[in-house]
């Protein structure tokens, strides 16, 4: 431990509280649940629908994000903006947000070599998984992510990796965190309850879930505020969020937002 917190760098990153504006949708109906949470959040549109879904259900919800040498480190510079965007327009959720931690993962990024953390091609390799795989992210974000959490006395993890609609990466499956959950809790020897709320969502469904959550206010936010794009290209605003259009996360995004209007659109026609 002593040698783990040495090796990386932890920041806490005092974020500013904005007047709350006047368009609110998330009203609790129900007291939230009294344990704290911890919300991997890496600025992306999973990451995001997954802070809100915690804010709608922990009295207090704390993110952390993880710097690891991405190849665009525009991901994380979203992460601020999104931040201070929801507490700006869900006074209830700016109540309950707390601090966020962000780690420097450098060394990850350097055991690593895959189309995330170096400029090459995404290919899908001999495996079957796609070169952005880096191998074990998710398990070591997870380890660090309670590490964190067990320090500030929070008890949840929340992810925002799924199985219905992903890239076939091992350590998004609900087995893999599930067993994480059982292994990080007797390692720490004080529960702790991994919590994946899109695993069995479609993208769409995704969609639909920030809407549930936050009205067409909270999708507008996470249409042009987050970033999932591989290549980092914010040039251009399309129906479904900025991106380069083509590579296989946005395709991905603009798949699921186009499946969640059109969802929307026969609704109303019905
Ligand atoms: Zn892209």
């Amino acid at each position: 431990m002593h040698i783990f917190l040495h090796a990386f760098a932890v920041t806490s990153i005092a974020m500013s509280t904005p007047e709350p504006s006047q368009a609110k949708t998330a009203t609790p109906a129900t007291p939230p649940n009294p344990h704290k949470a911890l919300v991997l959040f890496s600025g992306g549109q999973d990451s995001a629908t997954c802070l809100a879904w915690a804010l709608d259900r922990y009295a207090h919800v704390e993110t952390i994000g993880f710097d690891y040498g991405q190849r665009h480190s525009v991901e994380l510079k979203c992460r601020g903006e999104v931040l201070a965007s929801i507490r700006a327009a869900f006074p209830v959720w700016a109540d309950r947000l707390g601090e966020d931690h962000m780690l420097d993962l450098g060394i990850l990024g350097q055991i690593s070599d895959t189309a995330m953390t170096r400029e090459q091609e995404i290919v899908f390799e001999k495996s079957g998984l796609p070169s952005t795989f880096v191998p074990g992210r998710n398990l070591m974000f997870f380890m660090f992510a309670a590490a964190i959490a067990y320090r500030r006395g929070l008890s949840v993890l929340v992810g925002g990796m799924c199985e219905t609609d992903y890239s076939g990466y091992p350590d998004c499956r609900d087995n893999t965190l599930k067993a994480l959950q059982v292994a990080v809790s007797l390692g720490l020897d004080a529960p702790m309850v991994v919590e994946t709320p899109l695993m069995w969502l479609t993208k769409a469904q995704t969609w639909d879930l920030a809407h549930n959550l936050g009205g067409t206010d909270l999708v507008e936010r996470i249409r042009t505020q987050t970033h999932t794009c591989y290549l980092g290209d914010r040039s251009t605003l399309h129906d479904w969020g900025y991106g380069c259009g083509k590579c296989p996360a946005c395709e991905l995004r603009a798949s699921g937002y186009a499946e969640y209007v059109g969802g929307k659109d026969s609704v109303v026609a019905q």
